[in-house]
């Protein structure tokens, strides 16, 4: 048996990419950047000014004061979009709206708020103003041939946004792994059907599927698969078209559990059977040629968190993420917890921010047969093959599966 550790290494060794494709900007959100972006454009082009106000020759307001305000004419009015025509000099002023070109002249702009229209087009300055004040110079955001994006980079709504500001209409990205999924076991029942005796529903399929799409794949569900040599061989040759293949169940050490030989029959290379954790003992995982072949356990809940631990920063590998991995974060545990010895057990817990940090507890039942413990739970706690009880108040090592939302605003 290997370790977790080992085992996430064989995995992750010599993965193949998926490829590149370019992907309309406004629909690559979420999706992982496989090249650099260099800004063609300067932002923002042109010198504009910041404020609603009026632009001045700061020189022209140094002996402004409220008993002596400075008196100014107003040569026009020049909105965003608009193009300033007249040049201010001595004694005049434009104004202008936040965006529109600096005049010819101006140097500073002074707000809106800070000036007083006197009648016959002018207007009153009370205060002194600093030489550049509210202008927004050409390049200050960005500069033509910046590097403002990197390869590997995870596409966020700021970025979307910052390369829809700089022209860029199509990006190139990584292309989503196709994930074949079969869930093997003669007493599965498909979705919408009932259940006769001895049957159960077919969970993980559906499971597995949302946690692919989750992480940036495309999951194609292949169905189920009765636990028959043949009927086993013949749904693993079909999956293997696929980038990855996921199975469920019959990796154990069960009458029917066939996987394990069908995978060797259809040339798929054994890496590693059986880690020591739990849940998740009896996972499988190999290769044909590059491509990676795993055989999760039956159990609900073993099979999902061998998906968290292994098949994830595998698939988030295979797209060139450069934070392929779950964020793992320390929290105070609220209840004692047992673990056994000489194996990596991983907990569904529910993690919560305190006062002094984040807190953590588990979450419903620890049989591996239990998905209701992972539905509850948002974390899973990590207790290492060396601890066998974790105390209340111990400081503790859990791996984030969502992002933390709160019921309250955040401010
Ligand atoms: P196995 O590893 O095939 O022995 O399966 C272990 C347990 O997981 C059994 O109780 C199965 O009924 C259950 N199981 C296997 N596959 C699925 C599935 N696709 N959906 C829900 N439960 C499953
Ligand atoms: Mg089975």
């Amino acid at each position: 048996m290997i370790s977790v550790q080992e085992a996430l290494r064989l995995v992750l060794e010599d993965l193949p990419g998926t490829g590149m494709e370019q992907r309309p900007v406004p629909s690559a959100g979420g999706r992982v950047l496989t090249a650099p972006i260099r800004s063609t454009r300067t932002v923002p082009p042109f010198r504009n000014t910041a404020m609603d106000g009026y632009a001045v020759r700061a020189a022209d307001c140094e002996s402004a004061t409220a008993d002596r305000p400075v008196r100014l004419r107003v040569l026009e009015v020049v909105g965003a979009g608009a193009v300033p025509q007249a040049t201010v000099t001595a004694g005049t002023t434009t104004q202008v709206m936040t965006g529109t070109p600096l005049p010819e002249g101006a140097d500073s702009v002074v707000r809106v708020e800070d000036v007083t229209a006197a009648p016959s087009g002018e207007v009153l300055i009370a205060q002194p103003v600093r030489s550049g004040a509210n202008v927004r110079h050409p390049g200050e955001d960005v500069r033509a041939g910046d590097v403002v994006l990197t390869a590997g980079q995870t596409l966020r709504p700021a970025d979307i946004g910052l390369l829809a500001s700089l022209g860029v209409a199509v990006v190139p990205v990584a292309k989503r792994p196709e994930v074949a999924i079969l869930a093997t076991g003669s007493e599965l029942v498909e979705l919408g059907q009932p259940l006769g005796p001895g049957q159960i529903a077919n969970s993980n399929a559906y499971t597995l599927a949302a946690a692919v799409a989750e992480a940036g794949g495309t999951p194609r569900i292949l169905g189920i698969v009765a636990d028959t040599p043949e009927a086993t061989r013949e749904a693993f040759a079909d999956a293997l078209a696929s980038d990855v293949v996921l199975s469920t169940g019959g990796v154990s050490v069960g009458a029917f559990d066939f996987v394990r030989a069908a995978l060797t029959d259809l040339g798929v290379a054994e890496r590693f059977w059986k880690v020591a954790q739990r849940p998740g003992k009896p996972l499988s995982f190999g290769r044909r040629g590059r491509t990676p072949v795993f055989g999760l356990p039956g159990n609900p809940a073993s099979s999902l968190v061998c998906f968290y631990l292994y098949v994830r920063p595998a698939l988030r590998v295979m797209l060139g993420d450069r934070t392929p991995h779950l964020p793992a974060v320390q929290a105070v545990l609220d209840t004692a917890v047992e673990s056994a010895a000489g194996l990596t057990e991983f907990l569904s817990c529910t993690l919560s921010s305190e006062p002094d940090g984040p807190h953590v507890r588990p979450a419903g039942s620890r049989s591996s047969g239990v998905l209701r413990s992972m539905s509850i739970g948002d974390a899973l706690l990590v207790a290492a093959p060396t601890v066998t009880r974790l105390a209340a108040g111990a400081a503790v090592r859990v791996i984030r599966l969502s992002a933390e939302t709160a019921t309250t605003p955040p401010f």
